[in-house]
């Protein structure tokens, strides 16, 4: 089971901003930016890699909360970023599927 997992069962604390039937949004334990969100889906697909076409209505609804979130925190206008980090040269951490949210300061591009 996964850290994600545990935060989805509340085995673990979060401070969670936002969660229905089917994912859940909650701040980041290391933010890397002024504003640093996760949105996950309940069900643990480990990674982009792994979902198939049966998920596309769940990842849409990923999007459409991330999009959702930040209207309600007030970074909607300033702008922010959408990250998923697949597999070893993606950076991923944790392998349960994850949008990071990033806001709050002038990101930059290329990312490191
Ligand atoms: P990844 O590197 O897999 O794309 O991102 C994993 C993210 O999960 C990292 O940004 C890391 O800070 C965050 N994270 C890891 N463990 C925890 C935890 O226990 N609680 C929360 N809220 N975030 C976590």
């Amino acid at each position: 089971m996964t850290i994600f997992e545990k935060i989805i069962a509340k085995e673990i604390p979060a401070d969670i901003l936002y969660e229905d039937d089917t994912c859940l949004c909650f701040q980041d334990i290391a933010p890397q930016a002024p504003t640093h969100l996760l949105v996950i889906p309940k069900e643990p697909i480990p990674r982009i890699a792994k979902a198939t076409p049966e998920h596309q209505s769940l990842l849409g609804h990923l999007l459409l909360t991330a999009q959702q979130v930040a209207q309600q925190q007030d970074f909607a206008e300033s702008g922010y970023r959408l990250v998923i980090n697949n597999g070893k040269d993606g950076g991923e951490e944790v392998p349960h599927l994850h949008i990071h949210i990033l806001a709050g300061r002038q990101l930059l591009w290329p990312p490191g």
